[in-house]
């Protein structure tokens, strides 16, 4: 897409594309096919300055912005939704709340080595009762002394068994739905944490879905993120950065599948003529590259909000819909292009099938995102438009 982009960005977006063909295409081939985590991908990612983007100079990163991250997932998850997922939430969501809401200390002692992409960052919300409902959380923090005891579960936690720095979200206060709620830093070896169920997936076999258990878990108290009651405010102003990257990771993906889709068609024949110039092709082409780009634009439009400190809620919550949704129909329609074998595995557009789906569930299903976006233009209306 032509998008006036500075040096700076066309060298990040570059770099990336040129990473993510060279040296991640053929390690993800076998991670996909095996549903092994590629570990040393991330430590290249982190001499790259990709795991610490968004992380100021003086703690290791390299102190860009929610948009240059935003490039650089494009890139990665239009040849690996796997490690895309991975990058995201380790610099959207676990990086991000660190620098935000943790105390000088916390940010000395983890953010090098999380900008470094020796240790991995996950961010720990959902419960198996707390899904959309994130107030409904129960896992539970009681302060004891200079630590905290947590007792309960997360499940399905991106990266949750090879993160050195998990971002948990837990009760301090069960009196109070929303505000009884903090965050902590966990990090793995914690008296009492372990790993329970590992997910089987249907997509995203390079990356770790895991439960955690917390059995008397005994968290430092300064590990706590801004100041108890916090969590629910941490967890959403997270979430808006977390989901403008999985936005990204969509665009990437839907990407992926039109460059595929034109690529078979070009090549295959039938009635003696190439599949791409029967016209239900060429129309079907239009319509997904108006799309790609339209959910690009949305993306981009988020992260600079973000970028430059202006809510965005709203903005991240419509990049999400709107490009999960066109991840999704591109995939299907470049799967049809391809006929029979494109429902095969020799083909790159199964796995893109396959892993689009996620896009409409983590982070906030698709009717989540519409809640946020019916709500902010509600209000919107109630505040601009005169009765
Ligand atoms: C691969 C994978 C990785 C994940 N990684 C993480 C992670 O790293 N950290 C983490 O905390 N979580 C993670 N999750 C969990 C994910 O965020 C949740 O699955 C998601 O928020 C939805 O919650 P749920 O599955 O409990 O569905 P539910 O909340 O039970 O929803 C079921 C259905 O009901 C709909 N629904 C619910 N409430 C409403 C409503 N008010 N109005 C209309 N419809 C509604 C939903 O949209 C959905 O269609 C991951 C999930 C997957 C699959």
């Amino acid at each position: 897409m032509n998008y006036p982009l500075s040096e700076d960005e066309r060298m990040i977006q570059k770099t990336a594309r040129d990473f993510a063909r060279k040296e991640l295409a053929p390690v993800s081939l076998e991670a996909n096919e095996k549903g092994i985590f590629p570990e040393r991908i991330f430590r290249r990612l982190g001499e790259l300055g990709f795991m610490g983007i968004m992380v100021p100079e003086e703690y290791g990163g390299v102190n860009l912005g929610s948009f240059c991250l935003v490039l650089a997932l494009e890139e990665i998850n239009a040849v690996c939704a796997s490690t895309g997922v991975t990058m995201s939430v380790h610099n959207s969501l676990t990086n991000w709340c660190i620098l935000k809401y943790g105390s000088e200390e916390i940010r000395k002692r983890l953010l090098p080595s999380l900008a470094s992409g020796e240790m991995l960052g996950a961010y720990a919300i959902t419960e198996s009762e707390a899904g959309s409902d994130v107030s409904a959380m129960r896992l539970s923090a009681v302060r004891k002394g200079h630590e905290y005891i947590l007792n309960g579960a997360k499940i399905f936690i991106s990266t949750g068994d090879k993160a050195g720095a998990i971002i948990v979200f837990a009760r301090t206060d069960p009196g109070n739905r929303t505000k009884g709620i903090s965050a902590f830093v966990v990090e793995p070896g914690s008296p009492g944490f372990s790993i329970g169920k590992i997910e089987k997936k249907m997509g995203l076999k390079a990356s770790t879905t895991v439960e955690l258990v917390f059995e008397d878990c005994r968290v430092r108290a300064d590990n706590l993120l801004g100041a108890e009651g916090m969590g629910m405010k941490i967890a959403l102003a997270g979430l808006d950065g977390g989901r403008i990257g999985i936005a990204a990771q969509a665009v990437g993906i839907a990407q992926a599948a039109l460059d595929e889709g034109v690529r078979f068609s070009r090549e295959r024949k039938q009635f003696n003529t190439r599949i791409v110039d029967f016209q239900s092709t060429r129309w079907k082409i239009a319509d997904m590259a108006t799309a790609v780009e339209a959910a690009r634009l949305l993306t981009y439009r988020a992260a600079k909000l973000r970028d430059a400190g202006e809510p965005c809620s709203k903005e991240a919550a419509m990049a999400k819909l709107f490009a999960s949704r066109t991840a999704n129909r591109v995939v299907y329609d470049a799967l049809q292009m391809h006929g029979g074998v494109g429902y095969t595995e020799e083909f790159l557009i199964e796995r893109l099938f396959r892993d689009a789906r996620v896009t409409e569930l983590y982070e906030g299903t698709s009717e989540i995102q519409r809640l946020v976006i019916s709500k902010a233009v509600i209000e919107e209306f109630e505040r601009t438009v005169p009765d």
